[in-house]
């Protein structure tokens, strides 16, 4: 067991912007952290058709735009770093996709298995040469929100002494995360800007998830329903913000030894991986 500090991520371009907009969005909306559902009363007045004011109508167009610029800004702004892992996870994705992805679950699962997606994917980056983890998140309940857990990739970043350790988060399932039923076109517009692949910093990421958050707690006001406790600010968080642990996975031999062989460096790389000794599993504790 080996415990790794989480070192703030400083001084990157889209920092001091992420902070900027976060709070922005604080003071503009008094959404603190998911927890406070006290502006309950004022949030309602705007449903009533007829009812409705000028002045709660452009509130609510401010609202809407103000979410859709600052998730623009945040997608938009990204490092070389989240670049070049995005390019090298496409790519890998890419190539999964055309020799498949074998499930090994104990229950094998027809289809796509994203479990073992994740595992082959996090196996080619690491032949690439990305410190690629895979991360299982997991929280006990609390009253504001049920128990959980959440697995994804992140890539950790050490070249850079200056700036510590820089965690850049893979989800490949992202979009679909914050698709909801019964959203109205507004937070649906949202939700349309997101690709179904995220790769980002953890920074990003944070302000990302604040962003469609308060955008779903007031989807859900608007509509007069109950937001679901699964679509929390807090809950969201924990997915991928939260108390995890690493592993880093063993290439499937199985699917190694299916799979046609196709003349490329990076399967090579992986063919010779697959005698090491230390491609074992190892389970590293992370404490935050
Ligand atoms: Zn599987």
């Amino acid at each position: 067991m080996e415990k790794v500090p989480m070192a703030r991520q400083n001084s990157d371009e889209i920092d001091e912007f992420l902070d900027g907009a976060a709070s922005f969005a604080d003071l503009m909306f008094g959404f603190m952290d998911g927890s406070n559902d006290s502006d309950e009363q004022n949030s309602l007045d705007f449903v009533g058709g007829d009812d409705e004011d000028e002045a709660q109508i452009e509130q609510r167009r401010i609202f809407w735009e103000t979410q859709e610029q600052l998730l623009q800004a945040t997608l938009f702004r990204t490092t070389s770093l989240e670049s070049r892992i995005r390019r090298a996870t496409k790519e890998a994705l890419r190539e999964l996709d055309t020799v498949g992805v074998q499930c090994s679950c104990r229950r094998p699962v027809a289809g796509y298995c994203r479990k073992c997606m994740q595992r082959e994917l996090s196996v080619r980056l690491q032949s690439l040469g990305f410190n690629c983890y895979i991360c299982k998140s997991k929280w006990k309940s609390s009253p504001e929100i049920p128990p959980g857990e959440h697995t994804y990739l992140e890539v950790l970043d050490q070249s850079n002494p200056r700036k510590g350790d820089v965690r850049v988060v893979i989800e490949l399932n992202f979009r679909a995360e914050f698709e909801m039923a019964r959203a109205n076109d507004d937070y649906n517009k949202l939700i349309a800007m997101l690709s179904e692949l995220f790769v980002g910093k953890t920074e990003r990421l944070k302000a990302v998830i604040k962003i469609l958050c308060v955008a779903a707690k007031k989807c859900m006001k608007e509509k007069m329903m109950h937001l679901a406790p699964w679509r929390k600010h807090k809950y969201m968080q924990a997915k991928w913000l939260g108390t995890y642990e690493r592993t880093t996975p063993a290439p499937l031999l199985v699917g190694i030894l299916d799979r046609p062989q196709k003349p490329k460096a990076s399967m090579l790389t992986f063919d010779l991986r697959k005698n090491l000794p230390a491609m074992h599993y190892t389970a590293v504790e992370v404490v935050r």
